[in-house]
C-alpha cells in the first residue's frame, strides 16, 4: 500500500476537480437511493390509499419528489462522469509527464535494464491501471460510506433502532468485504499485471525476431511458449472475473438477508406505529438501494493488487538515478576543442571485468586520432565516455580544460558531432531524419549533404526529401544507413568529431570516397576515428591500438612502423 503514496500525492494538484467528482458521484448514489425509496413508498401507500384516498391522499408532492430525484440522478451521475474521467485524465496526463522526465535523463545507461515491450507497458497499460486508484477504490468508497451514514440519519427520523440495523449492517459489509476480497484478489491482481507485461514484451520480440526465427526454424517454439503464456493470462483473468462473481454474489446475499430481515422487522412496527403500512416499503426499498451503493466497492479492492503491482512497476523507473545527470553550466560558443583523458577506468555495470583500463590520452586542437584494436577492445566504450553516455568510474575527462561535466548538455551536444557505431533511422521521412542532426538546415543544405555522401537517389523520386525512410530505416542497406549517418554528421558539423568505424560495410571505392571527404570537411577539427581498416589510416596524426580495455601504443604512423609492435604486425598483416 505504501506504494501509492506517491502518486495519492499527484491527486493534491487536482483536488478540486476530484472533491468535486466524489461530490458529484454522493449526490448521483443519493438521488438513486431517494428516487427507489420514495417511489417505492409511494406507490404501496397510493395502493393502500386506493379509489377511497383520491381527495384525502396527496399525489403531487411525492411524484415531484420521485421526478426532482430521478433528474437529479441523470443530472449527477453525468456531470459525476465528466468531472471525475477529465480529473483522472489530467492526473494521468500529470503521471506520464513526470514519469518521461524521470525516463530520459535515464538514457541509455539506466534504461538497458528493462526490455524495450515491458519498459513501454510501463509507461502505457500501468500508468493507465493507476487509474483504478480514484475510479474504481477512492470514489466508491467514500461514496459508501457517506451514503450509509445519511441513510442511517435519514431513517432514525422514522425509527431508530431499524436504522441502526441497517446501518450496521452496511458499515460491517463495507469494512469487511473490501479487505476479504483484497486479500483474496491480491496476488491474482498483481500475477495479472505481471503476465500482461511478459506476454507484451514477448510478443513484440516474436514479431521484431520473426525474421531470423523463421531462418533457424525457431519460430513454432517461439509461437508455442507465447501462446502458453497468453494461456496463462486468460486463466488468471478467468479467475479474476470469478472472484468478482463471487464478491457481487456475496454482496447480493447480504442484500436479500438484509431486506428480509428489514421487511420482518418493519412489518413488526415503525416508530411509534404499530401499523406502519406504505413505511414498510420505504425501508426495504431504501436497504435495497443503499446495497447498490455498496456494489462497486467489493470488486475495487480485489482490483488493488493490480493498482498496488502496477504502481510498482512504475516506481521501479521513477527511483532509478540517473547514470550521469548534467548539472555543467559552462557554455561558451567554441571552435576548437582539445581533450585530455586522465588515467580513466571505466566498468559497465553488472560487468565482471572493466571495459577501460588507465587509459591516459590527449588530443590537441585540430589533431586527427585513429583508434584501432581488436573487437571487444573498448574502442566504441572511450567514445561514449566523451558523449558521456556514462561517466567514467576513475580518471578525468576534460574538455578544453574544463572537466567534462561541468559543460552544459546543449553545448557539448553542439560542438561534438558523432556517428555511431550502430547508426539509427526513425521511421520518418527522409527530411526529419536529417533534421534531427541540424534543426535549421534548409532543403539544399540537406540535399548538398545527401550528395556529398553519395546519397541523392534516395531523394531523387517525385516525393524528394519527404521519401518515407520505413521501419527504422529497413528499407536501406547497411552502407546507405551509415552514409545517412555520415550526412547527418556533416550538417550537424561540431568542433569535435567522433566516428565509430564510419566507413564499415562501404565497398573499397566507396570507402575511399568517404575518407576523402571526411578528411576534407575535418581539416580544422578535432577527429577521433575508431576503425577495423588500415585504408588511408596513415594520414592520421596519430594512431592509438586499444587492447582489453587498455591503450597499449600510442604514436604517428612512422614512430608506430619503427616501434615494430602491435601496430607495425597489424600492417603487415592486413594492409592492403
Ligand atoms: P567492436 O570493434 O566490436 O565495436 P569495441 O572495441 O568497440 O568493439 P566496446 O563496444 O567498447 O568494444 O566493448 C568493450 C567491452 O564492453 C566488450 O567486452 C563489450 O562486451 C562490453 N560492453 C559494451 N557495451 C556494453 C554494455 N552496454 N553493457 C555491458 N557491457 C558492454
Ligand atoms: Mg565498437
Amino acid at each position: 500500500m505504501k506504494l501509492l503514496l506517491p502518486y495519492l500525492k499527484l491527486y493534491r494538484r487536482h483536488s478540486f476537480r476530484l472533491t468535486l467528482g466524489v461530490v458529484l458521484a454522493i449526490a448521483a448514489l443519493l438521488a438513486s437511493i431517494g428516487l427507489l425509496t420514495l417511489s417505492g413508498w409511494f406507490l404501496a401507500a397510493a395502493s393502500l390509499a386506493g379509489f377511497a384516498g383520491l381527495y384525502s391522499f396527496n399525489y403531487m408532492l411525492p411524484a415531484a419528489g420521485v421526478r426532482g430525484a430521478a433528474i437529479t440522478r441523470t443530472a449527477a451521475r453525468y456531470f459525476e462522469r465528466l468531472v471525475s474521467h477529465d480529473a483522472t485524465f489530467r492526473v494521468l496526463q500529470h503521471l506520464r509527464v513526470t514519469i518521461f522526465a524521470y525516463l530520459l535523463p535515464l538514457t541509455p545507461g539506466r534504461l538497458s535494464r528493462f526490455q524495450q515491450g515491458d519498459l513501454l507497458n510501463r509507461l502505457v497499460a500501468d500508468v493507465d491501471t493507476l487509474d483504478h486508484l480514484y475510479l474504481r477504490v477512492i470514489s466508491p468508497m467514500v461514496g459508501a460510506f457517506c451514503v450509509v451514514l445519511v441513510v442511517m440519519v435519514g431513517l432514525s427520523w422514522l425509527d431508530v433502532q431499524l436504522a441502526m440495523t441497517l446501518g450496521i449492517i452496511l458499515l460491517a459489509t463495507l469494512i469487511a468485504l473490501p479487505p476479504l476480497f483484497y486479500r483474496l484478489g491480491y496476488a491474482g491482481g498483481a500475477a495479472l499485471t505481471r503476465q500482461r507485461s511478459e506476454y507484451r514484451s514477448l510478443l513484440m520480440r516474436w514479431l521484431q525476431g520473426m525474421a531470423e526465427l523463421r531462418i533457424y526454424g525457431a519460430e513454432p517454439d517461439y509461437r508455442h511458449k507465447l501462446n502458453g503464456l497468453e494461456q496463462q493470462w486468460q486463466t488468471a483473468q478467468q479467475r479474476q472475473a470469478g472472484l468478482s462473481a463471487w464478491s457481487q454474489g456475496a454482496l447480493i446475499l447480504i442484500s436479500g438477508l438484509t431486506v428480509t430481515l428489514m421487511l420482518w422487522l418493519s412489518a413488526a412496527g415503525v416508530g411509534d406505529l404499530i401499523k406502519p403500512g406504505a413505511l414498510i416499503a420505504l425501508f426495504v426499498f431504501c436497504s435495497l438501494a443503499a446495497f447498490e451503493a455498496l456494489a462497486p466497492v467489493a470488486t475495487a479492492f480485489q482490483h488493488l493488487g493490480q493498482v498496488i503491482a502496477s504502481a510498482g512497476r512504475v516506481t521501479e523507473i521513477t527511483t532509478q538515478r540517473p547514470a550521469v545527470s548534467f548539472d555543467g553550466d559552462r557554455q561558451q560558443a567554441v571552435s576548437e576543442v582539445s581533450l585530455a583523458l586522465e588515467q580513466v577506468s571505466f566498468s559497465y555495470e553488472n560487468s565482471s571485468f572493466p571495459a577501460l583500463q588507465d587509459i591516459s590520452l590527449r588530443l590537441h586542437a585540430g589533431e586527427k586520432l585513429a583508434l584501432i584494436g581488436r573487437t571487444g577492445s573498448g574502442k566504441s566504450s572511450l567514445l561514449q565516455l566523451l558523449t558521456r553516455a556514462w561517466d567514467p568510474q576513475q580518471g578525468e575527462i576534460t574538455l578544453n580544460g574544463c572537466p567534462l561535466a561541468s559543460w552544459q548538455e546543449s553545448a557539448l551536444r553542439r560542438m561534438t558531432t558523432v556517428v555511431s557505431q550502430r547508426v539509427h533511422l526513425f521511421s520518418a521521412t527522409l527530411r526529419e531524419n536529417l533534421l534531427l542532426a541540424a534543426s535549421e538546415a534548409s532543403d539544399q543544405q540537406l540535399v548538398a549533404a545527401l550528395q556529398q555522401v553519395g546519397l541523392e537517389k534516395l531523394q531523387d523520386n517525385q516525393e524528394g526529401l519527404n521519401a518515407w525512410l520505413g521501419e527504422g530505416g529497413r528499407q536501406l542497406s547497411g552502407g546507405e544507413r551509415r552514409r545517412l549517418g555520415i550526412a547527418r554528421a556533416l550538417l550537424h558539423d561540431g568542433a569535435l568529431w567522433l566516428l565509430d568505424e564510419p566507413t564499415e560495410g562501404l565497398d573499397a571505392h566507396t570507402e575511399q570516397q568517404i575518407l576523402s571527404l571526411l578528411r576534407q570537411v575535418t581539416r580544422d577539427k578535432s577527429v577521433i576515428m575508431v576503425t577495423h581498416r588500415l585504408q588511408g589510416i596513415e594520414h592520421m596524426d596519430r594512431i592509438g591500438v586499444m587492447d582489453g580495455g587498455r591503450l597499449v601504443e600510442l604514436g604517428s604512423h612512422q614512430e608506430l612502423i619503427a616501434k615494430r609492435g602491435r601496430y607495425s604486425d597489424f600492417q603487415q598483416r592486413y594492409a592492403l
